[in-house]
């Protein structure tokens, strides 16, 4: 079947495809020339668009089961064996978070995990209350030498992961598990993106180029603005939960990464005020790719993000002009759903 597949410019009638003919209708494509001027400070940026909507603060954060891992899709048991920090207590939020954010079918279980000997310069910080100390070091080598195996091939993608310390980013009783290629629970019902995850979305959106201004659309703790601010001049990151929000911004502090920009909004609506962008990068799964975000990729650029309710599937858009666009569908996935509005 040729998955790629060419697409209507956003808002026109839509590109029929073999899975999924719908599309957003909340949002028009910006032209990335918005005069949106929301502040984009490197620390903490607020969405003024998104002010202005009414905050969805009574609605708890829904994960519909579809993207829960009581699904039985991939054949393997909920992961629990670490005791969980507080915030990530409930049994229901443990199960879908664990398995979130992932490539279906991973085969992580199989691969040998190899120590190589050579060490790559690491930007990560000592940190004084840090257990795994200079062990966090060995086993990102082995991370990144899984991820080889299981067909990351873009050295730079690889050096951005042996770089960042990803136990810097989830809850201290899950640190000794964050080298495993698994999602885990980041709070809020959410997870931080399984590491093979983060490292195929931004090796497929870099296309081997030198990037310059990117968006990742769901920040949540932080761990993949970080990755991605190895590959890119300028990293925008955009997060619909101002807990997860601020706690990216505390998490990612260490790392000193004055090219990586918070912006606390609704991401389904991109940041127009700094389009067009080299990649964007979804981090969290819709039914269609938003209008907006097609219409903020410059011409050239690509887009990656999980595309679906109950089967999802790795999409890639590609923008090849003013008014078109070619589809590429990569492999399934479940990820947690990409959901409008604010959470304050
Ligand atoms: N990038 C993360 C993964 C975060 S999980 C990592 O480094 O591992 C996906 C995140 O997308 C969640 O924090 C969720 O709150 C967020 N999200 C969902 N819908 C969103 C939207 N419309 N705008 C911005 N963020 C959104």
């Amino acid at each position: 079947m040729d998955r790629r597949k060419p697409l209507n410019p956003p808002g026109s009638a839509p590109a029929p495809t073999d899975r999924d003919t719908s599309r957003s209708t909340g949002s028009r494509a910006s032209d990335g020339r918005g005069t949106d001027s929301r502040n984009t400070d490197h620390r903490s940026a607020d969405h003024r668009g998104a002010d202005t909507r009414k905050p969805a603060v009574a609605a708890p954060v829904k994960v519909t089961p579809t993207n829960s891992n009581t699904r039985v899709t991939t054949g393997r048991p909920a992961l629990t064996r670490t005791p969980l920090p507080a915030s990530v207590s409930r049994p229901d939020a443990v199960a879908r978070a664990f398995n979130s954010n992932t490539r279906i079918g991973n085969p992580r279980t199989a691969v040998p995990i190899t120590v190589p000997q050579r060490t790559a310069p690491i930007t990560t910080p000592p940190r004084q209350d840090d257990n795994l100390g200079l062990n966090s070091e060995r086993m990102r080598n082995a991370l990144v030498a899984r991820l080889r195996v299981q067909g990351i091939a873009d050295e730079r993608v690889l050096s951005a992961v042996q770089a960042i310390a990803r136990h810097r980013f989830v809850d201290e009783a899950l640190a000794s598990r964050a080298y495993e290629d698994a999602a885990l629970p980041i709070g809020h019902g959410q997870t931080i993106s399984q590491p093979w995850i983060v490292a195929r979305m931004i090796a497929a959106a870099r296309n081997g180029k030198e990037l310059g201004k990117v968006l990742e659309v769901g920040t949540g703790c932080g761990y993949q603005a970080a990755v991605l601010a190895g590959v890119a001049k300028e990293v925008y990151t955009i997060e619909r939960i101002r807990a997860l929000h601020e706690l990216a911004r505390t998490r990612l502090r260490p790392f000193r990464l004055p090219h990586v920009r918070l912006v606390f909004g609704d991401g389904m609506l991109g940041v127009p005020s700094a389009a067009p962008f080299d990649a964007i990068v979804v981090a969290a799964a819709g039914l269609s790719i938003p209008d907006a975000l097609l219409g903020q990729l410059a011409i050239g650029a690509r887009l990656i993000a999980p595309e679906g309710g109950a089967r999802q599937r790795l999409v890639m858009i590609e923008r090849t002009g003013a008014q078109s666009w070619v589809r590429t569908e990569l492999e399934p996935v479940r990820f947690v759903p990409l959901q409008p509005g604010v959470l304050l």
